[in-house]
């Protein structure tokens, strides 16, 4: 780990062109670490690109560089020629490369230096040549953090950067509430609001911004749409593309609505399933130890962490809802022990 750290520092202490990517549907933590490190490279000399897979949600729009932000789907031509200039390339929050979709030939077909830096499970040690992977941190934000302050560069810490970091910190922690949050977390957390963070902005700025169609779809869902199997400790929701028309559906609209599910005493494992263009994508959450990566390995071609999950189904919405209560059925014993 000392020697990679050492090896990182080498290679971001002379001037590059560098590319940082992330995850297909940027989240706050995909687009807290992104644009973290493409301040703090460019406060190091560097030429930075962040550029993503597709568009990302609005509440994370307000974020310090995101105006530089390339998104690939809609400047093709001109995010090849950023890759193609580019001698350094970052891997922020994703294990695999199938999970910048269309990004991946361009990313995997450059000659250069590659480094991940990511806390998912499982990472495939094929895609980088430097790995910065712990599946036990609770972001990929506070891995960077770690990693700024493991190479002593912590000096060029600013708010800009550290804006970016509380934002990955915060919303991967489900606001410091899961158990993925440790005293280091919070250790670190200070350091960002001693760097600048006004937290309770940030706080509003993500979460209390959404549209009013944004909430609407949510009662809908929690009216209208909820499905529980109460002996099984299950629930899912579900959302065809109609019905998200009809909410005049926003890219990020329905993030956290799985939890709400998860939020009902005694479930313990909870699906979302909804019809996003022409896939159908699910998102799996679980308490305790069922393992929700494996169920979105071995049924929805998917994977993430161990109590939050997705991936994609290849048939109809209710189709996909029927697959569900099969593997609810299937796993009924440890889900209810
Ligand atoms: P979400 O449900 O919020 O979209 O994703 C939850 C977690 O599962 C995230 O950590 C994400 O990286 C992972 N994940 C979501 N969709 C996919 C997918 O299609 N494939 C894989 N491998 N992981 C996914
Ligand atoms: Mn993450």
């Amino acid at each position: 780990m000392l020697e990679d750290i050492l090896k990182l520092k080498e290679l971001i202490l002379t001037p590059k062109q560098v590319v940082i990517t992330t995850h297909r549907g940027p989240d706050g933590d995909a687009m807290g670490s992104s644009l973290a490190m493409f301040h703090f490279l460019r406060k190091l000399g560097h030429k930075v690109n962040v550029i993503t897979p597709n568009e990302y949600a609005s509440f994370l729009h307000w974020m310090p560089g995101n105006n530089e932000v390339l998104v690939y789907e809609g400047n093709e031509e001109e995010s090849k020629e950023v890759v193609k200039n580019a001698d350094l390339i970052f891997l922020m929050d994703f294990n695999h490369i199938s999970r910048i979709g269309s990004l991946a030939d361009i990313i995997s077909n450059t000659n250069v230096s590659k480094v991940l830096i990511d806390h998912h499970q499982d990472p495939d040690m094929n895609v980088a040549d430097l790995f910065f992977s712990d599946t036990q941190a609770c972001s990929t934000a506070q891995l960077t953090y770690e990693l700024i302050e493991a190479m002593s560069l912590s000096s060029y810490l600013d708010k800009e950067i550290a804006e970016c970091l509380y934002v990955g910190i915060m919303t991967d922690t489900g606001s410091f509430k899961y158990a993925s949050t440790t005293a280091k977390t919070h250790d670190i957390t200070a350091q960002l609001i001693d760097a600048g963070v006004d937290n309770a902005r940030i706080h509003d700025l993500i979460y209390d911004n959404s549209s009013a169609n944004r909430i609407k779809l949510l009662g809908y869902c929690l009216y209208k749409k909820l499905l529980i199997y109460k002996e099984n400790n299950s629930a899912i929701i579900s959302l065809t593309a109609e019905e998200l028309q009809r909410f005049k559906f926003q890219n990020g609209d329905t993030e956290g609505f799985v939890n709400y599910a998860l939020a009902i005493k005694g479930i313990r494992f909870a699906v979302f399933i909804a019809e996003k263009d022409g896939i159908v994508k699910l998102s799996l959450r679980s308490k305790g130890g069922f393992k929700v990566n494996e169920i979105a390995n071995k049924y929805f071609s998917g994977g993430g962490h161990i109590n939050a999950s997705g991936g994609v189904s290849q048939v109809s919405v209710d189709e996909t809802i029927k697959s569900v209560e099969k593997i609810i059925n299937t796993y009924k014993k440890e889900l209810i022990n």
